[in-house]
């Protein structure tokens, strides 16, 4: 790890890695310190290696300034998530830049002592690819998809069959840096598009995610909204249906119950087969490890528009329901960017558009709240370059391990 800073030098690495590259002597004004004091604290990280000079300012009137900026070799983030079957890592640099990603197959060794090492070889591969070794992470993140508390402990995960494991403090004890781990997924991809994905340049955005569950997570300035339970925007097991449809949580008519990527599936089976076209009836007989992914987007991309296919009848019932969980989520949080994302969404304009015309017609004040409705851009092995720029950015956000006393 890069040498300890003092507290005052910290807020000069901030504001640098807040504005960018930024001439020397706007950093006093910046900063709203002396300009000797500014100058000593540039020499330090300087000479230890968290800053670097990077060029000049452009021909405008005066002489050039000399820019700073933060080095991009003073240290590193990693991700790594942890899916069902696979691996996916990434290494962004202490100012936040992607600089590698890979991914391999999980091996059958799901025991915490076998995946710890199956993520120790892959991460120390991602970080040599990157020009880094675990000495120089400043952060670690790492995706489960399981439930997680805020101690970084993971309650149960069913993929890997984990109870009440503490891989936080395991992680933690081999790699000597801050480490986060997340479970909830679309907590993940919410963070992710905000931060590189499709609301990056907004300032509060809702992420709708439909799939396996539907959540509607909010984001403002970078910050998801955890709620006092960590459970804010859990918007899956509001019922909108009283009566339709049994729920696995017990209730009847819940969201996820009659408009998730399960719950679709479920109600096609249950359509006459002879009705259904031929793309569709050949996805059903498939049965893969995440079945149903598949069997929706057929679903959506053969739907045929005739007022009386069952089909076609279940779809429109479906995208209403979905209409009415985004209508809830932008009353809630009035946010500037919906993102549409997980895979009822992917790959389905259409769907993102009758989304967007029904909440026109149900949202109170539509015209004046210029809401942009835009598609996921992020995909789940980009979980953990969103995992990785999370951690970067909370590091920036609160120093802890990197502050000398005083
Ligand atoms: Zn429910």
């Amino acid at each position: 790890m890069p040498a300890k800073v003092r507290a005052m030098d910290w807020s000069v690495l901030q504001v640098i890695h807040r504005l960018g590259a930024i001439p020397q002597h706007r950093l006093a004004e910046q900063i709203g310190r002396q300009r000797s004091t500014i100058n000593g604290a540039v020499q330090r990280l300087v000479a230890s290696g968290w800053l670097s000079r990077v060029g000049q300012t452009g021909s405008g009137r005066g002489r050039p300034a000399i820019l700073l900026a933060v080095n991009r070799s003073s240290g590193c983030f990693a991700g790594v998530d942890i899916a069902a079957h696979q691996l996916h890592a990434a290494v962004v640099a202490a100012d936040g830049t992607l600089l590698a990603h890979t991914s391999a197959r999980l091996g059958d060794n799901r025991s915490p002592a076998g995946v710890t090492d199956q993520v120790d070889l892959h991460l120390r591969g991602v970080l040599s690819r990157a020009g880094f070794a675990v000495g120089n992470l400043l952060g670690l993140w790492a995706g489960v998809n399981g439930a997680v508390d805020s101690r970084g402990v993971v309650v149960t995960c069913a993929s890997l069959g984990w109870h009440n494991e503490p891989f936080r403090d395991e992680l933690h004890g081999r790699y000597g840096c801050d480490v986060l781990v997340q479970g909830a997924s679309a907590t993940m991809n919410a963070a992710a598009e905000a931060l590189l994905g499709a609301g990056r340049d907004a300032n509060s955005l809702v992420y709708y995610h439909a799939g396996r569950g539907i959540s509607a997570r909010f984001v403002q300035r970078g910050q998801p909204l955890a709620g006092a339970t960590q459970r804010a925007g859990e918007i899956g097991h509001v019922v909108v249906a009283p009566g339709l449809a049994r729920c696995p949580c017990g209730n009847n008519g819940c969201l996820e119950a009659v408009a998730s990527g399960p719950a679709i599936v479920a109600a096609i089976r249950r359509l006459p087969r002879r009705r259904l076209p031929d793309t569709v009836r050949k996805t059903l007989t498939v049965t893969a490890e995440d079945g149903a992914a598949p069997i929706v987007q057929a679903a959506f991309r053969h739907r045929v528009r005739r007022r009386r296919d069952p089909l076609n009848a279940l779809l429109t019932e479906v995208t209403g329901y979905l209409a009415m969980g985004a209508a809830m989520a932008v009353a809630a949080y009035d946010p500037q960017v919906l993102v549409l994302g997980g895979y009822l969404f992917e790959d389905n304009p259409a769907l993102r558009r009758e989304i967007q015309d029904a909440l026109r017609r149900m949202v109170l004040d539509w015209d004046n709240r210029n809401l942009r409705v835009v598609a996921g851009e992020v995909l789940t092995q980009d979980r953990a370059v969103g995992g990785a720029a999370e951690v970067c950015q909370r590091f920036w956000a609160n120093p802890r391990g990197v502050l000398m006393p005083g």
